[in-house]
Order: C-alpha cells, then structure tokens, then sequence
C-alpha cells in the first residue's frame, strides 16, 4: 500500500505514470500494489467519476492502469497485481477502514506500507487499530451517492474514523520494534513499514490509552471532539 506526495519526488507530471510502473516493476508478477484513492465527502459520490482526493498520483492510478477501485464510498482504494480482486472485494459492504476493507486485506496477507515523501499523518491502515480497539470516537455519517440504477440514494456510514495527523506518535514504537526502514527514492524522503507489526502497536498503545493517536494541536476541533466522546464513554462505563 502506497502514499505518495509526488511533489515530493521533485519531477514533472508527465513522470507520474512512469513512478508507478516503477512501482509495478518492483512489487514483480507476485505482488498487488494498493493505494487510496478516497473520494472524500462532496457532493454525489459516484464510484466511476468521483476523482481521487488522496493526491494526482493516486487518480493516475485510478483512471489511467488497469487497477480494480473497491466500491466504498469514502474510504475506496484502487489495486493492481495478483491479488487486486480480493484485496478491494466486498468493501461495499465493509467497512471505510476495519472490517472488509483493502486496508483489513493488507494487514491479514503481511503487507507493507510505503509513505513517499509523506510520514505516518496519512497512513490510513492505522485506522484499523482504532477500528479493533472499537475507540469511541468512530461515527456514523451520511454520505449521498449514485447506486448502481444511476439513482442518488444516501447510506448510513458506521464506525468512520477520525482525524490522523496524531499518527505520527506512533513511529517511535516502530522504531524501537524495527517494523520501519527509512529510504529516498529520488529527493523524497521514504519510510517502509510492516503493516501487521504497525496495526498490532497502536492496537497495544489504543488499549492503554484510547486517546493515544489524537493530535497535540489544542485547536484541533476533530481531536477535542474525539476526546470528549471518549470521556462520555468512560463516564458512563
Ligand atoms: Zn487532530
């Protein structure tokens, strides 16, 4: 699974395709390149036109190879290789990023991660962990999309996660665990981490403390949120 911040990478846009076929070229016949191509919250989603938001490589991606996007409304990831028809099957029905999804896929096969030019703020299988522990700041949320007859319906989204800027404070336990390498690919700044070993640590750090991986910003209004939900749940504990 692959986060990309192309600007990063210090090449002209005509090269977006060629870094993916790097990346194809490196995962060899064997492997399934994932990435996210969500579609975030505006307007009518629509599983073949709503465009990427997760950045212009992603979109690339998404329209120009032959990858498969999983049929979330939010929360959908695009994937190429051996394994790309199960790793975005049935994410319809699962959910954005815990059970059923492509991230959930990535974890249970061993898979890494692959932030280039970004750190751990975007790296969206982290949210698994939040999903296993069950914190209480997941929430229901409507979302409007055009379903299969071409008609505007709006579903009910449950257990959607939050905001992740706070995931960076998990990098010193894979650090210390030696679940994260650190590289360059041209002038960005790269880190490579083992999907099971990151997910399983901020599982044992959202045990301990379910506010673990909320940001510091005191003016954050998702996290503050986030907090206080959790504080409602311990009250009425
Ligand atoms: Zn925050």
């Amino acid at each position: 699974m692959v986060h990309t911040a192309f600007k990063s990478l210090a090449l002209p846009d005509e090269r977006i395709a060629d870094v993916i076929t790097a990346l194809i070229d490196a995962l060899g016949p064997e492997g399934t390149l994932i990435m996210p191509t969500h579609a975030g919250w505006d307007g009518v989603y629509d599983h073949d036109s709503s465009p990427s938001v997760t950045g212009a490589l992603t979109e690339v991606f998404r329209t120009q190879f032959s990858s498969l996007r999983s049929r979330h409304p939010t929360h959908s990831c695009s994937a190429l290789g051996k394994m790309a028809r199960e790793a975005v099957a049935g994410h319809e029905q699962g959910y954005a990023v815990g059970t059923g999804s492509p991230c959930e896929f990535v974890y249970e096969h061993s898979g890494q991660v692959l932030l280039i030019g970004v750190d751990l703020m975007v790296a969206t299988i982290v949210h698994l962990a939040e999903f296993y522990v069950n914190v209480a700041y997941l929430c229901a949320r409507q979302r409007r999309l055009r379903n299969d007859d071409g008609q505007c319906v709006t579903r009910m989204l449950t257990r959607q996660p939050g905001h992740s800027n706070g995931f960076v404070k998990l990098e010193p336990l894979l650090k210390q665990y030696g679940h994260i390498r650190y590289g360059s690919i041209e002038s960005a700044s790269c880190r490579l981490f083992d999907a099971r070993g990151a997910v399983d640590a901020a599982v044992r750090m959202l045990t301990d403390d379910p506010a673990a991986l909320l940001c510091d910003d005191p003016n954050c209004s998702n996290c503050n949120e986030s907090r206080r939900l959790i504080r409602v749940e311990v009250n009425s504990a």
